[in-house]
């Protein structure tokens, strides 16, 4: 599983957006918790200080809560997809740091000439913040990692700059607090990291799954579970606009006797020179697949059968100019056509006409084009 990971680090980028995503969608929350504890706080230090400090904090913590779910709206209303989501990372580092300081460097300032105490339930809420944020933040690792340094590291500042025993264990707690919090940012963000890439991997994986399972290997067409379920749809599509739609059946001639005068190789050579005509010759919209060892088939759209008898005739006398050429010897092939057109946009009926014609064809002489 390794393997596939490390063979798709070009997810990266897909992650990356998938992280942003998650974290837009799921921040509402935060912000009100972040107001509800801001609320708390100014609640705890009420009585001990200038209420007017607490409001201008109060205020500031309401400005940067409205200006992030401000950023969260108008994420929802874009609607960004893909890359675009990737410009989406710098706003939200950028408010998440506004407001992560606010509480950080807020706090401290509020409560650096209070009395301990009050100091000590400071660094306790700051804390619990922190660890939050945390859960919050770890899908991108630096969010996580910045958020808790800003919130903390000024008062563990603080306290080791005030210098006495009590103050000095509080900063230690504090890295110890940061470092285990840390640790765990990484066990939080690696495992969401795999996660995604898993599934990028896997989508990855399914789409060339499906991809291998509807193409021929040999010449690269459709093959024949791909062709009908292609031209069902086109069938599909001519019905509802009214349209006609035409179907053509093409057998290589004494193809066995190709592969027993010039050998397997180059009958697999043939093959690929008649799939490669057919590209060159139909239209983007109609299907061509190969739907039997030698045997192809190609469903026009939009086509009536006088045009797809144009079509056909114009195939057989293409191939029969063309040699196919392999090393250095070029032998021809002739091709058989059955033609049919109806309209009861029935593609099993539609098939086994031409297929009648296609064998009318061979009884007849063969390299000709026999119309149902
Ligand atoms: P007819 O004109 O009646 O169609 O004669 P034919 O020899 O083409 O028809 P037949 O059905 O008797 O033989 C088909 C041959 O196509 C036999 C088979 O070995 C060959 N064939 C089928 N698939 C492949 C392939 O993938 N590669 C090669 N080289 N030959 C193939
Ligand atoms: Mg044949
Ligand atoms: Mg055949």
């Amino acid at each position: 599983m390794s393997d596939l990971i490390n063979n798709y680090r070009s997810f990266d980028e897909n992650v990356q957006s998938d992280k942003l995503k998650l974290l837009y969608h799921q921040s509402f929350p935060a912000v009100f918790f972040s107001l509800i504890a801001a609320f708390i706080y100014v609640g705890i230090l009420w009585p001990k200080m200038d209420n007017n400090l607490l409001f201008i904090w109060l205020g500031i913590v309401a400005l940067s809560s409205f200006l992030r779910l401000f950023l969260f709206f108008t994420y929802r209303h874009r609607d960004p997809q893909g890359d675009e989501v990737l410009k989406w990372e710098r706003p939200y580092f950028i408010t998440l740091m506004m407001s992560s300081s606010i509480w950080g460097v807020g706090a401290l300032l509020l409560s650096y000439n209070l009395s301990f105490l009050y100091q000590t339930i400071t660094y306790f809420i700051l804390m619990g913040m922190a660890g939050s944020a945390l859960t919050v933040y770890s899908a991108i690792r630096y969010f996580s990692v910045s958020t808790v340094a800003i919130i903390l590291l000024p008062t563990i500042l603080w306290f080791l700059y005030l210098g006495n025993n009590t103050s000095i264990m509080m900063s230690a707690l504090g890295i110890i607090f940061m470092v285990s919090a840390y640790r765990a940012t990484l066990v939080l963000s690696d495992s969401l990291h795999f996660s995604y890439m898993l599934t990028h991997a896997l989508g990855r994986a399914k789409e060339e799954a499906e991809r291998l399972a509807s193409i021929d290997m040999l010449t690269g067409i459709n093959n024949r579970r791909a062709f009908t379920k292609l031209a069902k749809n086109q069938v599909e599509y001519c019905k509802r606009h009214e349209h006609p739609v035409s179907a053509i059946i093409i057998d290589a001639d004494h193809f066995k006797n190709i592969n027993d005068t010039h050998g397997h190789a180059s009958g697999d050579a043939a093959l690929q020179h008649l799939s490669q005509i057919l590209q060159n010759l139909t239209r983007a919209s109609d299907v061509i697949g190969r739907i039997g060892g030698e045997e192809f088939a190609v469903l026009l759209t939009s086509t009536n059968v006088n045009d797809a008898m144009l079509v056909a005739e114009k195939l057989k006398s293409w191939i029969a100019d063309n040699p196919v050429h392999i090393d250095d010897e070029y032998f021809s092939i002739t091709v058989s056509i059955g033609v049919a057109s109806d309209d009861k946009y029935d593609l099993e009926l539609l098939l086994n006409n031409a297929d009648k014609a296609m064998y009318k064809a061979k009884r007849e002489g063969r390299n000709q084009v026999v119309c149902f």
